[in-house]
This record gives C-alpha cells, sequence and structure tokens, in this order.
C-alpha cells in the first residue's frame, strides 16, 4: 500500500509544474485601479490554475476591470516598471497548460467585464458581424445572433468558454 501511495505521489509530482517568480512592485496599489485589486488568497488561489491542472502559479493580485482602460493602466504600469511583472487575461480558466496564469504577476478576471451592458453588438445588414468584448462566452454570443435570425459559422464544441 505505503509502496503504491508512493507511486503515485512521484507521478503527480512530476505531471504538476509549479512556477514561481518575482513580484509586483509595492507602488501598483497607488494606481486608481487599486481598488480593483484582490490580493486575499482565496482569490490568488482560483487563479492559480485552469482545467488542465498540469500548472500551478499563483499571482500576486487578481484584477477585476470595470473598463478596458483598467486594463490599460496596469499594462502600462507593468511595461514602465524596472522589472515587467506578468499579467494574463483569464476567461474561464479552461486552458490545459497554464496560458491564463500570472506567476508572481497580476491576473486580469476578463468576466468582470461581462457584467457591463452592450459588449455584444450584432449588425444584421448586408454583410452581418458581431462585435463582442473578448469577456464574452460563445453561448451568450450565439443568444444575441439567434435574436436576428443568425448564427456564426464556425464554432468550438463547447460554448461556456471565451471568445
Ligand atoms: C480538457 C480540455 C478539453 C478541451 N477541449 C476543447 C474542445 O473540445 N474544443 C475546443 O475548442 N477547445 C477545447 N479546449 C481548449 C479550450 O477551449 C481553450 O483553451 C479556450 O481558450 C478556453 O477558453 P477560456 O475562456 O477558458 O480561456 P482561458 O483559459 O481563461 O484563457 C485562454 C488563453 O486566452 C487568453 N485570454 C483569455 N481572455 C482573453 C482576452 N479577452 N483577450 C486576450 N487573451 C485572452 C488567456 O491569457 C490564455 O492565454 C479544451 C481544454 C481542455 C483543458
Amino acid at each position: 500500500m505505503a509502496a503504491r501511495c508512493s507511486i503515485a505521489f512521484m507521478i503527480m509530482a512530476s505531471c504538476l509544474s509549479v512556477v514561481v517568480s518575482g513580484g509586483i512592485p509595492g507602488n501598483l496599489f497607488a494606481l486608481s485601479v487599486a481598488s480593483k485589486l484582490r490580493v486575499d488568497r482565496n482569490s490568488t488561489a482560483g487563479a492559480s490554475s485552469d482545467f488542465g491542472r498540469i500548472v500551478a502559479a499563483a499571482p500576486e493580485a487578481v484584477l477585476h476591470p470595470a473598463t478596458p482602460a483598467d486594463i490599460a493602466e496596469l499594462v502600462r504600469f507593468s511595461a514602465s516598471s524596472p522589472s515587467p511583472f506578468p499579467v494574463a487575461p483569464r476567461g474561464q480558466g479552461h486552458s490545459a497548460r497554464g496560458q491564463s496564469l500570472a506567476p508572481g504577476g497580476v491576473v486580469v478576471d476578463m468576466r468582470a467585464l461581462a457584467s457591463r451592458r452592450g459588449r455584444v453588438n450584432v449588425s444584421a445588414g448586408a454583410a452581418p458581424y458581431v462585435d463582442a468584448g473578448g469577456e464574452q462566452l460563445w453561448a451568450d454570443v450565439l443568444r444575441a445572433t439567434l435574436e436576428h435570425g443568425l448564427a456564426p459559422r464556425v464554432w468550438t464544441d463547447y460554448l461556456r468558454i471565451t471568445m
């Protein structure tokens, strides 16, 4: 039994890669987006892995943007820092190998933008198109287009992920 447990542990340890990195400058919390940053363990732990469960990497903070300008402020701040830190957008976190993680940096929870109205606009003219925010689920885009008797031609086979 003990031997079986240690073999299982060794397999898990070799599969799970844990990424650790630097950190964010303290003056990030002096920016106007500071009130939308969460640093509590629940928030950072929730953004430390993805659906693949292969890579684990904790961010130092999670941003819940109210507008795209909040994201721009964060990215500008990181880019102009002496040591830029990772910033990663996260939709539903269904990626397989840590693509939505920001080791030691800031994860932007794009779903926060979904509460804003008017982020899916369907143009049903002669050349129909949809203009939608990157936080929108394919399921919600489909719902909006169906109201016009239209549907996108190409799909993922699971619709509860972001565009
Ligand atoms: C077990 C498994 C099965 C899967 N099966 C399928 C399948 O059958 N069909 C299929 O199509 N896909 C499949 N996928 C892949 C998955 O659908 C994609 O990874 C998809 O991008 C996940 O969407 P998300 O909203 O969860 O994105 P996230 O995982 O949150 O992010 C994915 C990537 O996009 C970036 N990103 C997120 N939001 C934005 C934004 N607004 N602007 C710019 N970049 C952004 C992230 O930083 C990250 O790099 C599967 C994945 C897994 C783990």
